[in-house]
């Protein structure tokens, strides 16, 4: 199948990018991996008539720290975050997240901005920009601001950002404390059915904080705050994991019914943190 026509823009700057936008408005999208975006618009579910380019953006992409944060530009590919040695030393949860996506393919041409800004119900992204704490970098004509992860993700597909909004970077406290990621993949996407990131801070050999967030299961990315509560208290991985699905709605659909999918999120917090608590 083939996209609608569109006019094709590649901007070379940051500002540039955000001057096509103004200039074209809801008529335009920007264009990162294309990973997402791409396959939507030849289904035609998307008909920009403009598409903005920012793959090719010097300083957009990249990854770096600064003062015990680690900052990572919008346009990274999932495949240089998984293998950053950076990031592997001080948020591995982000390294084991990123390469659990798809397959080498997405993973070479996919970007970090691209996958949080598409907030696909199903990414793994999301869970792990939950658990990691991470804050999003807005940039708009009159400058940037920032969104914490808990507040950036609002609905399926929907987020923070404005219309005449880039994400320019995301940045993470950096930490080398206990983590791990645990997902059940669709077997023919590979998209998560469900997909379980924590987060431990520990004290003493014992959990002092924690942070465990859920995707797949839902319409957005959500902490799973009785399990982060029974963890500080001191609960042990299979009666903290038991609280998975407390104070959650699940709904019946084509993926499972209620109670399958409950289960599912117990199964999948008992493993991860289990494997983080090792
Ligand atoms: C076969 C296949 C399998 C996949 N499997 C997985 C998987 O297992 N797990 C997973 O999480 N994902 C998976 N993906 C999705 C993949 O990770 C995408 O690359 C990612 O979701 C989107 O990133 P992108 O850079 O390609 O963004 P694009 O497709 O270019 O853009 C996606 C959306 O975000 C917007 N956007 C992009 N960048 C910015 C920015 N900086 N600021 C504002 N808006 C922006 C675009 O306008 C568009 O609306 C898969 C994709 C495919 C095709």
């Amino acid at each position: 199948m083939y996209p609608a026509q569109f006019q094709y823009h590649r901007a070379t700057s940051v500002q540039h990018a955000l001057d096509l936008m103004a200039q074209h408005g809801d008529d335009a999208k920007v264009l990162a991996g294309g990973h997402s975006l791409l396959p939507v618009m030849k289904l035609r579910f998307a008909t920009p008539a403009h598409l903005i380019d920012i793959g090719r953006v010097s300083g957009l992409s990249g990854i770096s720290e600064s003062g015990g944060t680690i900052v990572i530009g919008a346009t990274t590919r999932h495949a240089d975050v998984a293998s950053s040695a950076l990031i592997k030393a001080k948020a591995p949860l982000l390294a084991e997240v990123a390469g659990h996506i798809g397959d080498p393919l997405i993973r070479n041409m996919g970007t970090i901005g691209g996958s949080v800004a598409h907030a696909d119900p199903s990414a793994d992204l999301p869970a792990a920009m939950m658990a990691l704490g991470a804050t999003m970098e807005l940039t708009g004509k009159g400058g940037s601001r920032q969104v914490s992860a808990d507040q950036f993700f609002v609905d399926v597909f929907q987020t923070a950002l404005g219309s005449t909004e880039l994400l320019t970077a995301i940045r993470i406290p950096a930490s080398s404390g206990a983590c791990a990621y645990e997902k059940n993949p669709d077997p023919a996407s590979g998209y998560a059915i469900v997909g379980i990131a924590v987060q431990l801070t520990t004290s003493g050999g014992k959990v002092s904080s924690a942070r465990v967030a859920m995707t797949g299961l839902g319409p957005k990315p959500m902490r799973l705050a009785a399990v982060e509560a029974a963890l500080a208290a001191g609960a042990d991985a299979a009666s903290a994991a038991a609280k998975a699905a407390d104070g959650i709605a699940f709904i019946d659909d084509a993926r499972g019914n209620a109670s399958y999918k409950a289960n599912l999120a117990r199964v999948y917090t008992k493993r991860a943190i289990a494997r983080a608590m090792k």
